[in-house]
């Protein structure tokens, strides 16, 4: 039987739809949508995401770094393919694959307009990265004019799109300095496209920034990451999304121990009374952080919350089942929800792109299809 007996990853395109359709209603019809897939699609699975959203009408898919654009091609994906943070090594590739880099300093172009005039390509598109107060990467303001005496007479590259990224586009104290941020940019982004011929495309906002910049600043495209997995960055807006991934494992044994015993490596729980407790096949090889030890995580049998015992192992975790009516082989559930993952991210001191990107390889993937 395909997936008894194991953890499992469910992807939910249902959702994935209710989510994409959510963020589209705020766009105008016009606007481009590009889907951020990086790091396996969120730690999800970016080619079943890309090839599901093939046919829901998505501009581009982004990713970080050519390998991951290089799989997507690999696994069939026709779409266009923005490369986020290309390395000068992987350039060849880039052409050969048909991804569209990221130009974010001096040595990237020359570097680029160098492999395409050797490869005699004329007119590729390659998008511009400007820094506008994040400070992580691109052109700076003091740049721009550089840049754009060597832009106009260029004929291996075609500026397909110029774009930024917010620094706080979640945080409604920042307001002010992300206002600032987009002033900044639409000023270098208007002077370099006014010496172009062919008018390059804009953008700035990640999901945030949809949820909070929509009026002042989609421009011609936005990038939707976190938001497709059903997180808007505050309860409000991520009550109107809907959950993607489902975290699913099983009671591979169920165990008694006598009052006074120790449970787990290094026998970080001493049980204050008989204790019931299962063990479950998933870890921290998995994507379950040794910091939910003793309590601090838990997972859900029948939906009754059974507490992490003792030490979070590479393959396993104990829970505590006293008092739940389950056997070996019943479903665990580890999360499936956002207000889940929410606490786990907040209870480890991080955010839920961490605990959704940390669920690694060895989890098997599950496509849960539309249902139309
Ligand atoms: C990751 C990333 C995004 C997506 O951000 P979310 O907050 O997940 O929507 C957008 N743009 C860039 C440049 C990124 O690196």
């Amino acid at each position: 039987m395909k997936n008894s007996h194991v953890t499992v990853l469910e992807i939910d395109c249902n959702a994935i739809a209710h989510n994409v359709a959510y963020f589209k209603s705020k766009l105008k019809k016009e606007t481009r949508l590009a889907v951020v897939v990086k790091a396996f699609g969120y730690g999800s699975d970016a080619i079943a995401i890309a090839k599901f959203l093939e046919t829901k009408n998505v501009d581009y898919f982004a990713v970080a770094y050519a390998k991951e654009g290089i799989a997507l091609r690999e696994a069939g994906i026709k779409s266009k393919i923005l490369v986020l943070h290309p390395q000068m090594i992987n350039f060849e590739q880039i052409i050969q694959y048909n991804l569209e880099p990221t130009i974010y300093n001096f040595s990237v172009l020359e570097a680029f307009e160098k492999t395409a005039s050797e490869q005699k390509i004329e007119k590729y598109p390659v998008h511009l990265k400007i820094n506008t107060g994040l400070n992580r990467l691109g052109f700076t303001h003091h740049e721009i004019e550089e840049l754009s005496k060597r832009l106009p007479k260029n004929p291996f590259l075609k500026i397909t799109s110029i774009f930024s990224h917010l620094a706080a586009s979640e945080d409604h104290a920042e307001r002010e300095f992300t206002l600032r941020q987009i002033k900044k940019f639409k000023k270098d982004a208007d002077f370099l496209s006014n010496l172009l011929e062919e008018k390059p495309f804009y953008h700035i906002l990640n999901t945030s920034g949809i949820l909070n910049y929509v009026e002042e600043a989609q421009f011609g495209m936005v990038r939707l990451g976190i938001g497709l997995h059903g997180f808007g960055n505050i309860e409000e807006e991520t009550e109107k999304l809907k959950n993607v991934n489902t975290l699913k494992s099983v009671i591979s044994q169920i165990s008694y121990v006598e009052e006074g015993k120790t449970i787990g490596y290094n026998r970080a729980f001493t049980t204050s009374e008989k204790t019931k407790y299962a063990t479950i096949p998933v870890g921290h090889a998995d994507g379950i952080s040794r910091q939910l030890k003793n309590g601090r995580g838990f997972v859900k049998i029948h939906r009754q919350m059974a507490p992490i015992i003792g030490n979070v192992c590479m393959d396993m975790i104990m829970v505590n089942i006293t008092g739940i009516e389950c056997k070996e082989g019943d479903e665990v559930v580890v999360f499936d929800s956002q207000t889940t993952i929410d606490y786990f991210a907040r209870e480890i001191g991080t955010i839920p792109y961490e605990i959704l990107t940390a669920i690694s390889q060895r989890v098997e993937r599950v496509l849960i299809p539309e249902k139309k």
